[in-house]
């Protein structure tokens, strides 16, 4: 017995040991890898629509090394120029991302939220997040009616967004004023990023559209050491999530001959996707937008992505999206009209706490946007820009 005992102990306490590593393992994934921490960085910036500050100071400090000159829009849009002649090729991506407002504080110090950007209400509800106060972060929970007091039939109800609330603690409106957080105030999903299980394939929250801006830090890189017959403006706008306003603004600066937005696109590979709602895969490829509800690319210039990614053996995907609108939508109206095309990562669950993209795409997409920018040159930008019939 005695025995049995002692060996139960060592059991108990080896358990115990092992429990306490893990309990005091990381919270987020740490990495040597360059570009893993080049995400780690964006992904966990906050910067909702109108709030971008800390993702543009990443912007900057990432794009100064490789830029000529740094400027801004009169909204807040960030543009980094390489070189000084040729086509005015633009690249964008937006800073901001999924958030909210601080709109009301209650007597008893309860907080509501104005949301910024397409949320479904049942991604809103049982969420951490961080109020950008002005004494700093403060962390919030969007409380939950409780399971114990609640009728059978609202097991299953999705609770609006107008019912919920945040709690951060305060037990009345001066604690709240005296934690620094007041009406106005941003308000950003708490979700560290993570290395999804070893796998390529890495978790956080704002992959959109963060993504977008890590590429063109990769191709802004890339094109400094290498040739290319234009000049290259790389946008990183604001406000896209609440209509593209970043996009108009900096189109309007940069006159651009063409223009390629980067962004997140939807997948079909996860359970209870219809045939028709959507055609990309994670780990496929980066993909093309043939349509989407803001915005019909240029043909031509669709065809010359095709054209550059198979002669290159970059993997490319398509899709046609219902329910979706980007920068490019924007940027083709704008200055006359001007040729654009939507490139995108596939990502799982965009517009959530919890985003899944794929490094391969990445990484091809960062292939695939390079090849592009070095081959429009004077003659092929003009071809884009050639609407004439031509004569028989
Ligand atoms: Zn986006």
């Amino acid at each position: 017995m005695k025995r049995i005992a002692a060996i139960f102990t060592a059991f108990a306490i080896s358990l115990a040991t092992a429990l306490i590593a893990r309990a005091q393992e990381p919270q987020t994934s740490v990495s040597s890898d360059p570009v893993i921490q080049l995400f780690q960085k964006l992904t966990s910036a906050p910067g909702p629509s109108g709030f971008e500050e800390p993702v543009t100071k990443i912007m900057v400090d990432e794009m100064k090394p490789y830029a000529d000159k740094i400027t801004y829009d009169g909204l807040g849009s960030m543009i980094a120029v390489q070189d000084s002649s040729g086509p005015r090729v633009m690249l964008d991506a937006h800073m901001d991302e999924l958030g909210g407002l601080i709109r009301r504080v209650t007597p008893d110090g309860f907080l509501s939220m104005q949301m910024l950007g397409g949320w479904f209400d049942q991604a809103l509800v049982d969420q951490r997040w961080w109020i950008i106060g002005s004494k700093g972060r403060v962390l919030a929970v969007t409380g939950i009616r409780d399971i114990h007091i609640a009728a059978t039939a609202e097991r299953s109800e999705v609770f609006p967004r107008d019912s919920l609330y945040l709690d951060i603690g305060a037990k009345s409106a001066a604690e709240v004023c005296e934690m620094g957080v007041e009406p106005g105030d941003p308000v950003v999903p708490d979700s560290p990023f993570e290395i999804l299980n070893g796998t390529q394939n890495y978790l956080a929250k704002a992959w959109d559209d963060r993504i977008g801006l890590a590429v063109m830090i990769e191709v802004a890189h890339r094109l400094a050491h290498s040739p290319h017959a234009n000049q290259i403006f790389y946008a990183s706008t604001v406000q896209e999530e609440i209509g593209m306003r970043g996009a108009q603004t900096a189109a309007d600066v940069i006159k651009p001959d063409v223009a390629i937005a980067l962004e997140v696109g939807i997948v079909k590979d996860v359970p209870g996707v219809k045939p028709e709602e959507a055609q990309e895969v994670l780990g496929g490829g980066p993909a093309i937008f043939l349509w989407d509800a803001s915005e019909l690319p240029n043909r031509k210039f669709v065809a010359f992505v095709k054209n550059t990614a198979a002669t290159n053996s970059i993997p490319l995907q398509y899709d046609l999206i219902t329910g979706y609108g980007d920068d490019s939508a924007a940027i083709q109206r704008s200055n006359g009209g001007v040729p654009t095309v939507n490139l995108v990562i596939p990502t799982r669950y965009t517009h959530s706490h919890n985003g899944i993209i794929n490094r391969g795409d990445f990484d091809h997409m960062v292939d695939l946007v390079t090849a592009l920018v070095q081959k429009l040159d004077a003659a092929e930008v003009a071809r884009l820009r050639t609407f004439a019939p031509s004569s028989e």
